[in-house]
């Protein structure tokens, strides 16, 4: 009898790291490509926001509806992802012997209006939920979505991998086709899945696909003395991201700049409006650290999961790539392995004439 082929996936980076790790627990025999440290792109440089319903209403896709049901696509999956996730981060934890606390206590939106399904918060509820918020705006809350430490789950699933005996090679990959992965250290034969994020239009083998970097900045604050944030906050732009160890994060901008690393001035000063604005005390608060990364972003907002010419691809998860690595890993694990289909509307190839 034949050994079975071996997988080959580019970039360990979440998507690459969950897919692998997904697929060597089902009997793969998987190597892992990545140029870099594993994780440390946009899967650390996110917020780790956990909010389907606000993403899906705020941030609507280009394709929504597109495959005939109501709420879209991306609606749909995101629920989806996060409905998977209480029980994967438990499977990571175990595998890795890593915590990553998972907080599914709910997001607000402060604005003057909410997504659907959110609650309006007020009087005692508003004050004892998240008392820091400025009192002038109304606040929406949407229960069951929240927030985990991107900084945590990313080498939980890394080491999740290797302890499931993925083999991570350190070389950049220079080209793909199906059934090969040509890279500075030699090439690699098997099954190609290509989880590049930002970078993966830049791949040889797959220039074609639409997928263009968005650098997202961010600015991490100790807030003053006897303030607390529970809770993701949306509005004024942007977003506030609690950290278990009282930090806040401020989220992001959007920017069009290709690969140009690093914050800017005007950057950070609309992120610092946006903090200002959500919950005034944060005037007084200390700038501890800034930095920036690269969403995944596609035409429609979409990833592409699927097969271009034979190659495997998952990427292009954008604004969601945290919230959608559950799914992501699990489906087109599904797909290789099982030949299960995809929505179509996710098709990696949907953008080629
Ligand atoms: C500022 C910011 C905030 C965000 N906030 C959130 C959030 O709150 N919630 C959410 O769900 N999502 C969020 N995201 C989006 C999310 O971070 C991404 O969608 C997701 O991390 C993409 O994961 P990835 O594994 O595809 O890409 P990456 O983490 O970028 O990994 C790709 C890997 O591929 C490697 N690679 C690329 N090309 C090659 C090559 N030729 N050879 C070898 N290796 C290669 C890279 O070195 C890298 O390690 C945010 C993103 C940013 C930038």
């Amino acid at each position: 009898m034949s050994s079975p082929r071996p997988f080959v996936v580019v970039g360990a980076g979440l998507h690459g790291c969950a897919l692998a790790w997904e697929l060597a627990r089902r009997g793969g025999d998987v190597v892992l490509v990545e140029r870099g440290v594993p994780g440390a792109e946009a899967s650390t440089a996110a917020a780790g926001i956990l909010a389907p319903t606000v993403e899906a209403w705020a941030h609507p896709s280009a394709a929504a509806g597109a495959d005939g049901s109501e709420e879209g696509v991306a609606a749909w999956m995101g629920r989806e992802s996060l409905r998977l996730y209480p029980a994967w981060v438990r499977q990571m934890e175990a595998a890795s012997q890593l915590r990553v606390p998972l907080n599914l206590g709910g997001v607000i939106v402060a604005g003057d209006a909410g997504p659907p399904g959110s609650r309006s918060l007020k009087g005692a509820e508003r004050a004892e939920v998240e008392p820091g918020l400025a009192p002038e705006r109304p606040a929406w809350m949407v229960d069951g979505e929240g927030w985990l430490d991107p900084k945590a789950l990313a080498p939980a699933v890394h080491a999740a991998a290797l302890a499931a005996g993925v083999r991570v090679v350190q070389a950049e990959v220079l080209g793909v086709r199906e059934g090969e992965v040509r890279t500075a250290a030699g090439a690699l034969q098997g099954v190609v899945v290509v989880c590049a994020g930002a970078w993966t239009a830049q791949v040889p083998g797959l220039t074609a696909l639409p997928v263009r970097p968005l650098r997202g900045q961010v600015l991490s604050l100790r807030p003053p003395a006897g303030f607390r944030l529970d809770h993701v906050v949306f509005g004024a732009g942007g977003y506030l991201v609690p950290r278990a160890d009282g930090r806040v994060l401020v989220g992001s901008t959007m920017e069009d700049v290709g690969f140009a690393r690093g914050v800017t001035p005007e950057g950070l000063a609309k992120l610092r409006a946006t903090a200002h604005q959500l919950c005034p005390q944060l005037i007084d608060a200390v700038e501890l650290e800034t930095w920036s990364g690269f969403r995944p972003s596609t035409p429609d907002g979409l990833p592409l999961l699927g097969t271009v010419h034979g190659v495997w691809v998952a990427s292009g998860h954008h604004r969601n790539g945290i919230l959608l690595a559950p799914y992501t890993a699990l489906s087109v694990a599904d797909a290789i392995l099982e030949g299960k289909s995809l929505p179509s509307a996710l098709r990696a190839d949907r953008f080629s004439a």
